[in-house]
């Protein structure tokens, strides 16, 4: 993908953020790989409305220098973690949506429980464990090895923060994004009004095959 392109794309899937009301104020951020080597990362603490498709900096994925534009976002480590353990992932999206940032707090994962749960792919949307703090290295490593636990899962919720998705496109990763926060409001009305029931897992085989995927199924945790 060429520079300008993908900093364009970028800037509206952040513009797209908000008005979707996934996140608030500058909160939340996004990455896209480009082919030779380098990374578009989110401008860090500004509104994006504030911000032109320019200022979202240029990042050597194995370096982590930042070449040009304005300071990287807080959670940089967070994406360049991602993007070095998933070499087929091209995009990363982190949102704080409200329902899905919930069950992050309550540290529940999120059930395959239906058809919104094809864009995360997994059995579970996995919490990660142990918290760990906005910004540190250590969020990079519990988001790589949650996304680890269940291999070709697309999402995982960052404990008392929110989730993290996937894709092979910017616009992937943020479609995962959305569905995720609807499995997330889709499993709390659930709950209010009755009980949430599961799909067993030969049914989501069968949505998987319908759909074209393979529905990834979690390791224990070790
Ligand atoms: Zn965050």
């Amino acid at each position: 993908m060429e520079l300008a392109a993908a900093r364009r794309d970028l800037h509206e899937t952040l513009l797209q953020m908000v008005s979707d009301r996934l996140v608030v104020g500058s909160a939340g951020n996004a990455s896209v790989r480009l082919g030779d080597g380098s990374l578009v990362v989110s401008a860090g603490g500004r509104l994006y409305r504030h911000l032109s498709p320019n200022d979202h900096p240029l990042v050597d994925v194995d370096t982590g220098e930042v070449r040009n534009g304005l300071p990287a976002t807080s959670e940089l480590a967070l994406h360049l973690a991602v993007i070095r353990a998933f070499p087929d992932v091209n995009a990363v999206v982190h949102t704080h949506s409200p329902y899905a940032a919930g069950w992050s707090v309550a540290r529940l994962d999120l059930d395959f429980v239906c058809n919104e749960n094809i864009g995360p792919a997994g059995e579970r949307i996995l919490v990660t464990d142990p918290y760990a703090p906005p910004g540190s290295t250590d969020l990079a490593t519990a988001a790589v090895a949650t996304l680890q636990r269940q291999p070709g899962s697309r999402a995982c919720l960052l404990a008392n923060h929110g989730p993290l998705t996937i894709g092979t496109s910017l616009e992937a990763a943020y479609t995962v994004a959305q569905q995720v926060e609807w499995v997330a409001q889709v499993s709390y009305v659930a709950r209010a009004v009755g009980r949430v029931h599961v799909i067993p897992p030969e049914h989501q085989d069968a949505i998987g095959a319908t759909y074209g995927f393979t529905v990834a199924r979690p390791h224990p945790h070790p």
